[in-house]
């Protein structure tokens, strides 16, 4: 079987932030650095083991950093990165595993996407070791002393080198021992040109940098592709009573009839589930908490501007609304003959495709308030996609 593992650099110390802590080991949004580079592997579903090369004075950082995480024993780092990098691999290769390919990459590239990794892992199917790059955008000058201009580099061949990068396993552990000397290489594919490998390069990502500064990491962050999210769910439950009257609305659809819903708005009864479905999703409360009944400003109101109202405090979370299923129950009207005209009105309303809104009713048997057409009932949730925020 083949066995796929990542080697994880962080042994450096460097605080270029200014601060106490070195880089790896600081925060993003409440997440260390080392633990969103970790995740980035132990969730890719062809990484089988991942190790981390620290700096044993680490050691404290370190432990907090990966609590929970199923990793490989971290390794002591060397003096030199290459260093680290050697004795990562015969960590791993001691372990009791042996693997075919390894990935190593370095701890402050916390941004590096699934699809990176996969395309490393792809292409070495094929070749010794394979690095993911990129393009030089800008022109490239070699200049002398003085600042003085001595010629423009011509760029079309040249790359910009990342990490992960991607080597059969052996490979890669022999050349690091039997290069031992060589004088420093800022990076691991340069040893497999110093032995004559094969060694590709596949298409980069432009935000998988290697953070070094603040604004690295305020750039990085801000990136859309880089931006986590989560699946929150929130349930909405409401009941209008039902009286005589010439029509009722559901789902912000007129249906004649010769009952009314009773209430201080249009008594929508479907939106005003939906609504308390969606605020539930973002823990902002119930719609009474938005629209006090006590108001007269609400009397008789759409009650679209509910469902409008929770769908924007969704979006000022950065949120969005992905799913939702309302369920109405009543003995009449018949919903299902306004079924697509309601999923069209509630799409509409929330900015989705009608695919992604569900309207589903039932009767109640004749049993029970809504069984004896004293009032209608409806039930909703609503599936709320939202930028992640550690658990705690
Ligand atoms: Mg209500």
């Amino acid at each position: 079987m083949c066995m796929t593992a990542a080697l994880i650099v962080g042994a450096g110390r460097g605080r270029r932030f200014g601060g106490d802590i070195p880089k790896q080991y600081c925060s993003i949004d409440g997440e260390v650095v080392l633990r969103r580079t970790l995740l980035k592997f132990l969730n890719h579903p062809d990484v089988d083991e991942v190790a981390c090369v620290i700096n044993p004075e680490d050691l404290d950082l370190y432990v907090s950093a990966t609590e929970g995480l199923s990793l490989s024993p971290w390794v002591a780092g060397g003096r030199r990165r290459r260093d680290s990098v050697r004795l990562g691999l015969e960590g791993l290769a001691n372990g009791g595993q042996s693997f075919d390919k390894v990935l190593v990459h370095d701890a402050v590239r916390p941004f590096v996407s699934p699809a990176t990794i996969s395309k490393v892992l792809k292409a070495l199917e094929d070749h010794d070791g394979a690095i993911p790059a990129l393009d030089v955008t800008d022109t490239v000058k070699r200049i002398g002393p003085d600042n003085r201009i001595l010629e423009t580099v011509p760029r079309t061949n040249l790359r910009r080198a990342q990490t992960p990068q991607g080597f059969r396993f052996e490979t890669i552990l022999d050349i690091h021992g039997r290069f031992l000397e060589t004088e420093e290489l800022t990076d691991d594919s340069a040893l497999l040109e110093a032995a004559g490998k094969d060694c590709v390069v596949v298409e980069g990502q432009e935000t998988n940098i290697k953070i070094t500064t603040k604004a690295d990491m305020k750039l990085a962050t801000t990136a859309p592709e880089n931006i986590i999210l989560e699946t929150r769910t929130g349930f909405g439950f409401d009941v209008h009573r039902l009286t005589p009257g010439d029509g009722i609305v559901l789902c912000g659809v007129p249906i004649p009839h010769n009952l009314k819903l009773k209430g201080h708005s249009d008594a929508d009864v479907a939106m005003h589930a939906l609504a308390d479905a969606i605020l539930g999703a973002i823990g902002e409360g119930d719609i009474g908490t938005h629209f006090p009944p006590s108001e007269p400003r609400w009397k008789g109101a759409a009650s679209r501007i509910f469902v409008e109202r929770a769908r924007d405090l969704v979006s000022r979370r950065q949120g969005r609304i992905v799913h939702v299923d309302v369920t109405i129950i009543c003995e009449e009207p018949k919903v299902q003959p306004h079924r697509n005209v309601m999923r069209k009105s509630l799409g509409e309303c929330l900015n989705l495709s009608p695919d992604r809104v569900s309207i589903k009713a039932t009767t109640s048997e004749g049993l029970g308030f809504t069984g004896r057409k004293e009032g209608i009932a409806a039930q909703a949730v609503a599936s709320v996609s939202l930028p992640f925020k550690p658990i705690g």
